[in-house]
């Protein structure tokens, strides 16, 4: 007997959104030294997640609590938005799948950047949808006209911004977002993908867009927070998508450990402070350091630089010369992105290795 898969998973492409550096390491049969592509946190997680992390994996005999109860109450003192607004997921990639999932038929469009969180694309394809997409403005920000008026051409079910953005980490202002949510059909949603919200400058309000039913946010605990391995976040909407998403969601698939360590995380204010003050010491090192080998560092709001290295073809030598000194980083994927380079803020220890391995990569590029 032969199995059978059915028509929309059988017509899905085969796509890997992101190959993760332990997949890489298996290929080349060598670890990484530098870790500095995957926009994980280089300060790791709160002592006071990790604690309360330890004593609740004593009780990983007991599935967690579904409704994620106390977290989501912590939740509403952090962001204004009642507990009935607020779903958790295994992290905002579950949360986007669900989201897609829940807004479209098959044959639905939805729209984004082209180049932007390819992961996000990968669920839109999963559930039979169509991605539509519009180039991101020459210097690197995703272009919010262009974005409501595809929206309109193709009736779009939905829109995705990933604000600060991943892979060019610019960032739009909640009055450019609500104008944007203001021009779009009426159906259609707005999914605002806030993953890097902990590095935004000033910081960002933690209060929901109030003003439009339509519009999703999406947080997360693995970058500012450091919990990426434990796979946590939420997403804030109203009360119509909340009851959607509590239909089909996996009810299970938030491991109490991670509820725990997220819950004494939102605790650690000092914490995320120490972080955003390093990443943004960071931030400004890797500028300088971009300026001495002529790239031109867009601006970031988040824990991660992309350069704009000069065309394609340098970004894949720098990648290939950057990868045999075992160094991991990644680079934009469609134009005009092709041409960045995309490097995660490292320690003050990190970041000084790869200053010595840029210029040893420098120096091969100069040899004929
Ligand atoms: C890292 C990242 C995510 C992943 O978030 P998880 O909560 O770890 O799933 C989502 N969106 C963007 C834009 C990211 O860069």
């Amino acid at each position: 007997m032969r199995g059978r898969i059915g028509r929309l998973v059988a017509g899905v492409p085969r796509t890997t959104p992101f190959v993760a550096p332990e997949a890489l390491e298996r290929r080349s049969g060598a670890p990484f030294r530098l870790r500095l592509g995957a926009n994980e946190s280089a300060f790791g997680p709160s002592p006071l997640a990790l604690e309360a992390a330890a004593r609740e994996l004593s009780r990983a005999a007991w599935y967690g609590d579904p409704e994620s109860h106390e977290l989501r109450a912590r939740l509403t003192r952090e962001t204004g938005a009642p507990a009935s607004r607020i779903v958790v997921g295994s992290g905002i990639d579950d949360l986007l799948g669900l989201v897609v999932r829940c807004v479209t038929d098959p044959g639905d469009a939805i729209v984004a950047a082209r180049g932007t969180y390819a992961t996000f694309g990968y669920h839109v394809r999963a559930y039979g949808a169509v991605l539509q997409t519009a180039p991101y403005r020459p210097d690197g920000r995703v272009d919010l006209d262009a974005l409501a008026r595809l929206a309109h051409e193709r009736g779009a079910r939905a829109v995705y911004v990933a604000n600060p953005d991943n892979p060019t980490g610019t960032h739009h202002d909640d009055a450019d977002l609500a104008a944007l949510a203001a021009r779009l059909p009426p159906t259609c949603a707005l999914l605002v993908d806030e993953a890097y919200a902990d590095f935004v400058d000033p910081p960002r309000s933690g209060a929901p867009l109030a003003a439009d039913a339509r519009i999703l946010r999406f947080r997360t605990f693995s970058k500012g927070h450091g919990l990426a391995g434990l796979r946590i976040g939420y997403v804030l909407a109203s009360e119509e998508y909340v009851a959607a998403f509590e239909r089909v969601r996996v009810q299970f698939g938030v491991n109490r450990v991670a509820q725990a360590a997220a819950l004494a995380a939102l605790d650690d204010h000092e914490h995320v402070a120490r972080v955003r003050r390093e990443v943004a010491r960071g931030r400004a090192e890797y500028r300088a350091l971009g300026q001495r080998l002529g790239w031109r560092p867009l601006a970031s709001q988040t824990n991660f630089v992309a350069f704009d290295v000069g065309g394609p073809h340098a970004v894949a030598r720098w990648v290939a010369a950057l990868e045999r000194q075992r160094v991991f980083v990644r680079r934009g994927c469609a134009p005009p992105l092709d041409d960045c380079l995309r490097i995660t803020v490292g320690t003050a220890q990190e970041r000084a290795r790869l200053a010595e391995a840029l210029a040893v990569a420098g120096e091969l590029e100069t040899v004929p």
